[in-house]
C-alpha cells in the first residue's frame, strides 16, 4: 500500500468503490466518472506508478484480466470494440481503462484534433446509484460475484 493513493485506499476498504470482481493480484472496478456506460478500470492490488515498472507477471495478469473483461463488455453493451489504455495521470497507480466504443472518439488523442484549443473536461461523476446499479448489473450478468 502507499499513502496518499485512491486505488490504495480502495484496495484496502479505506475507501469505496463498486468492485466487479478481484483476482489474487488485481481488481476491476467501475470506474466513477464513465465515458460510456460499463467505462470499467483494472489495476493491480501491487501499488506501481507506471506500468513500464510492473513485473511480467503482473503486467500479463492486466492484460490478460483486460481482454477478459472486454469481451464481456463487448457482448454485454453489444460494441464492435473496447478500448484498453493506461495513461496514469489521474491517480499514479497503474490502472488499465476498459471503455465500450461506441463512437471512434471515446479514445482519443488530442493529437488526432487540427484546433489550437480545445476544451478539457473529464466526463461528469456519475450518480453513485448510477455506478452501483451497473455495477450490479455486470457482477450479476458476469457471474463474477
Ligand atoms: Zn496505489
Amino acid at each position: 500500500m502507499f499513502p496518499d493513493c485512491l486505488f490504495c485506499d480502495i484496495l484496502s476498504g479505506r475507501s469505496p468503490a463498486e468492485v466487479i470482481c478481484r483476482s489474487r493480484s488485481h481488481l476491476v472496478m467501475a470506474d466513477p466518472a464513465p465515458i460510456r456506460p460499463g467505462h470499467l478500470l483494472v489495476l493491480p492490488r501491487h501499488h506501481c506508478a507506471c506500468f513500464e515498472d510492473l513485473s511480467p507477471v503482473l503486467a500479463g495478469g492486466l492484460m490478460r484480466l483486460g481482454q477478459t473483461m472486454a469481451r464481456l463488455l463487448k457482448a454485454e453493451y453489444d460494441v464492435p470494440r473496447v478500448g484498453f489504455v493506461i495513461t496514469g495521470h489521474d491517480v499514479p497507480h497503474v490502472h488499465a481503462h476498459l471503455v465500450p466504443m461506441v463512437e471512434p472518439t471515446d479514445i482519443t488523442s488530442r493529437r488526432y484534433i487540427p484546433l489550437d484549443e480545445v476544451p478539457f473536461a473529464l466526463p461528469p461523476r456519475a450518480p453513485r446509484t448510477e455506478i452501483a446499479d451497473t455495477a450490479e448489473r455486470l457482477r450479476t450478468r458476469f457471474e463474477l460475484a
